[in-house]
């Protein structure tokens, strides 16, 4: 199997907290060393010497030894490596804090709880429950961890989506009095299981039939127990600089941080618009408002075919969903709907929306919707490609890739200090459907493209996106940094090396 990109090694040896998870290598690292123990018991259990030092503040990078005790740093400074039971000569290459990835979605992480995808990466903390989906039952699905440990260290969101559709189903309504206070009672639970924060994700169903005032309810529970607010806006096209206020509003009333999730601008008529939705974010942080965003560093995005229906198309789920279709009226009611959506965003069709897993026709898997009907069909125009698309739909829905981003707006949002990098993927079993690649090389990307090739970035500047900055945003305390008494996750790579050879083609 093809590695997607060099990564010299990832070392991470963590305790478990409460809110993370300590990981499984951890403790088959720690075993390994007791197994080298001499006589005279050293001083630590491992010492990385021959680091340059990135250690997440930012700042540049300086020249020590690393020792670990524990699952702790113990010591930075010129240090004996005999003084360890073991040692890892890092030969002048970086030493930086274990990325923290506070954009996932790995709900089904215990399937596969080596989440090599990420490791490859050097991802050691991971975020999930964002977009509006997660488990519900936050100690449950972070308490499987005791028998199935993880690689990683885990934390989660309560998804305002999963709550809604566990009091509602997947009504277009606003809820009753009473189905809100469920709803709140539901957050204020996990919270108290140990979830970060709140999360949202107001395009899709159910989270798109939720008023802005529901969702300040429910966030003003997560506030009172320290959470963040993550969203996934109700617009990243048109609608944008509505959705970011929206957003924002929120953040106001219910007096908790904001993270927007994937920040973007994903309409091809606003490309080069990032400098005004940007500047909505530096106005509000202006006025003492706690606003950060999270980026991947593609110009594509990644989510479901359903996504490009209208919402009251989807309504109640996929079976109702398809009554609608089979209804003539209904849709060409969807098809005007679709392509009004698709001229506003600048596209003359489907061709930009390629499918990444089809399970009914996996040999639909890297083609773009435009080829599909072409092959399909016999013909390729819009409304083929639309016929295309609704049969797909009821045949239970794709993955998709969407190119509908400009690199100058990635760009742009990159260079801002609030904006961390995150994958927004889930754990991969390697060779399986086309995925989008930021989830095998998102970070690497970052550290060979933005930062070695085009001086977008500094390293350092680079690393903190990836360290302390998500970690101080999602009240991860004690990790993200390289200091004495933060946890011991790590990560070791030659800065003139390291890319991503993730394609969309072949991730
Ligand atoms: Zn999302």
């Amino acid at each position: 199997m093809k590695i997607p990109f060099r990564f010299t090694l990832t070392l991470f040896v963590t305790l478990s907290t409460a809110l993370l998870i300590a990981s499984a290598l951890g403790f088959i690292s720690l075993r390994a060393q007791q197994s080298t123990q001499t006589a005279s018991a050293p001083l630590y259990d491992l010492i990385v010497t021959n680091a340059r030092i990135v250690d997440g503040t930012g700042n540049p990078w300086f020249r020590a030894d690393v020792a670990i005790k524990d699952g702790r740093i113990a010591r930075i400074g010129r240090i004996d490596p005999k003084q360890g039971r073991t040692s890892i000569d890092a030969k002048n290459q970086i030493v930086a804090p274990g990325f923290i990835d506070v954009h996932a979605h790995v709900e089904s992480i215990y399937e596969l709880p080596e989440a090599e995808n990420f490791v490859r990466m050097g991802v050691t903390s991971l975020v999930t429950g964002n977009c509006g989906f997660s488990e519900t039952d936050v100690a449950e699905f972070l308490g499987r961890s005791k028998d199935k440990p993880l690689a990683v260290n885990l934390a989660t969101l309560v998804a305002h989506g999963a709550v809604r559709r566990k009091v509602m189903n997947q009504e277009n309504r606003a809820p009753t009095p009473e189905e809100q206070k469920q709803m709140e009672a539901l957050v204020e639970q996990a919270m108290k299981d140990g979830a970060v924060g709140l999360s949202t994700g107001l395009i899709y169903v159910p989270g798109t039939y939720a008023k802005t005032d529901e969702v300040v309810k429910l966030a003003r529970v997560a506030a009172a127990h320290g959470g963040v607010y993550a969203t996934h806006m109700r617009a990243e096209g048109n609608g944008v600089m509505e959705a970011i206020r929206e957003s924002i509003q929120i953040g106001e009333q219910a007096q908790i941080p904001v993270d927007i999730s994937h920040f973007k601008i994903s309409s091809k008529k606003l490309w080069g618009k990032s400098s005004e939705t940007i500047g909505l974010i530096h106005e509000a942080r202006g006025r003492g408002l706690s606003v950060t965003v999270d980026q991947y560093v593609y110009t594509a995005s990644s989510t479901s075919l359903d996504s490009l229906l209208p919402s009251w198309a989807l309504a109640g789920g996929r079976t109702q969903g398809k009554t609608r279709l089979a209804d003539p009226t209904q849709r060409e009611r969807v098809a005007r709907e679709m392509k009004d959506t698709l001229k506003q965003s600048g596209f003359k069709d489907f061709a930009y929306a390629v499918v990444a897993g089809y399970e009914p026709n996996p040999a639909y898997n890297g083609q773009s919707i435009r080829e599909i009907a072409k092959t399909a069909r016999g013909k390729d125009n819009l409304d083929a490609q639309l016929e295309q698309i609704f049969e797909m739909y009821a045949a239970g829905g794709a993955g998709m890739i969407y190119h509908k981003m400009s690199e100058d707006d990635v760009k742009a949002i990159m260079r801002e200090p609030w904006t961390m990098i995150a994958s927004d993927s889930g754990v991969r079993r390697f060779g399986e459907g086309v995925p989008h690649p930021r989830g095998y090389g998102n970070n690497a990307r970052v550290l060979g493209r933005y930062v070695r090739e085009l001086r977008l970035l500094s390293l350092e500047d680079a690393v903190r996106k990836m360290t302390s900055l998500p970690a101080q945003t999602f009240n991860l305390g004690n990790r993200g940094l390289v200091r004495e008494g933060f946890a011991a996750d790590l990560v070791i790579f030659d800065e003139n090396t390291i890319s991503d050879r993730a394609t969309f083609e072949q991730p």
